[in-house]
């Protein structure tokens, strides 16, 4: 038996019990005869108090500052899950990222994995320790400065320990039963997914799903490791995350993997941009340079009697004041006529490799679209993904209808949520 890295978010560990819970199934996992690494997320909502109480002392945290504060929440579950192994008879130690040897770039709260040095980790191992790591922090290469991989790292913590310990698989356990063909919390019919490709699985994940962070499957990707997303709760099997369908689970490729909706975006359109060369580009350089990221870019058909065209685009709502900001200093230049700014919209998007070779999918999309009454606003589409915005107030219904229309739904109300807000 090999070596297996198990990570567990914040609701798994959000008290003592769920402590002593997630201990037992570690211990069980040991005593199967598994080499075990544990990545573990701060209890509860601890980041997000640790987050709020920076706020109140001041008002622009820094980066430095801010890192160290909120690694301690992480700091706190290690050491209680060490505590609660060996009181069941094992021997455990826990690390900071930094004494793992999860080495960043500098970029405080967001930081990028570099290298991952786990020589302290091998060596708790091989002396019979179950090793705890605090997710989510590492250390800076130049300064030693303590840094966080932005919110949700734990994940990508455990993917590279796993890739840098040669790990067989690594187990993501969260409050649901795996990745599911729709949000649970949304769609009570959703199925839990037996395996999904990283394609597809990289494209839930930037189209909104959360129960995977797109930074940490591109990670497994890249170093193929297998993960297996499962529920802390249920012990049940989840859902494996791969390049191929695992050992005996010869599972078809799904046309449609499932649904995916994202309300943290907004929408800005400029409006009466002269129909010239050079124009889309002035406007894309200034968003580039406040450095914020975009997402969906339309422009219209420009009117033959004007000559000028509107150009859409759809970013985090978070960015949306510099973008405006940005784009208000180029106006000038440019010569458009004016800015809106709309964030009450939803995406929509349906996700599978199979839309490729499936004729009709686009239009049973937009027909289910139809007979919901949801309005479409942009529509935008990759080889294996199809995407809509809509009004915000839309979007559960739009989700469901799309969910039906594709015969996704379970004939049971299997998806069950078993704690914690959706992270
Ligand atoms: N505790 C951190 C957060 O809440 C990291 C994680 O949970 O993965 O974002
Ligand atoms: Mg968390």
């Amino acid at each position: 038996m090999g070596l297996v890295v198990q990570k567990y978010g914040g609701s798994s560990v959000a008290d003592a019990e769920g402590i002593k819970r997630v201990a037992k199934r570690i211990v069980d996992a040991k005593k199967n005869g598994h080499q075990v690494v544990v990545v573990v997320s701060a209890m509860g909502d601890t980041t997000d108090e640790l987050i709020d109480l920076a706020g109140q002392v001041s008002p622009i945290p820094a980066g430095r500052e801010f890192d160290m504060l909120l690694t301690a929440g992480e700091r706190i579950s290690m050491a209680l899950l060490a505590m609660a192994i060996k009181n069941l008879g094992h021997e455990a130690q826990s690390f900071t990222g930094s004494q793992a040897g999860v080495i960043t770039d500098s970029v405080h709260n967001k930081a990028r994995i570099i290298d991952v040095t786990p020589g302290r980790i091998r060596t708790a191992l091989d002396e019979g320790n179950i090793a705890i790591v605090a997710g989510f922090q590492g250390v800076s290469q130049d300064k030693k400065d303590i840094t966080t991989l932005g919110r949700g790292g734990s994940d990508t913590t455990a993917v590279a320990l796993a890739a840098a310990l040669d790990a067989e698989v690594c187990e993501i356990y969260t409050d649901v039963d795996g990745v599911f063909t729709a949000d649970p919390r949304v769609v009570k019919k959703a199925r839990k997914i037996d395996w999904i490709s990283f394609g597809d699985m990289l494209e839930l994940a930037s189209s909104g799903s959360k129960v995977l962070l797109h930074r940490c499957v591109e990670y497994a990707r890249r170093y193929n490791i297998p993960i297996h997303v499962r529920s802390s709760f249920s012990g049940l099997q989840g859902t494996w995350v791969s390049n191929e369908p695992q050992g005996d689970r010869k599972v078809e490729q799904a046309i449609i993997s499932g649904v995916a909706h994202d309300t943290s975006e907004a929408k800005v359109t400029v409006v009466g941009v002269p129909d010239k060369p050079g124009e889309a580009a002035a406007i894309f350089r200034a968003v580039a340079d406040a450095e914020i990221n975009l997402d969906m870019i339309v422009q219209n058909v420009s009117a033959a009697s004007t000559g000028l065209t509107d150009i859409s685009f759809t970013l985090p709502k978070s960015e949306g004041r510099k973008a405006i900001d940005a784009l208000e200093k180029t106006k000038e230049r440019v010569g458009f006529d004016s800015l809106r700014y709309d964030d009450q919209i939803a995406k929509i998007s349906l996700v599978g490799a199979g839309m490729k070779t499936n004729p009709g999918v686009t239009a049973t999309f937009f027909e289910a679209l139809t007979d919901a009454g949801v309005n479409i606003e942009l529509i935008s589409t990759s080889e294996i993904r199809i995407s809509v915005v809509t009004r915000a107030e839309d979007v559960n219904e739009a989700v469901r209808a799309v969910h039906t229309a594709f015969g996704l739904d379970s004939d049971s109300d299997e998806a069950v949520v078993y704690g914690g807000t959706g992270r």
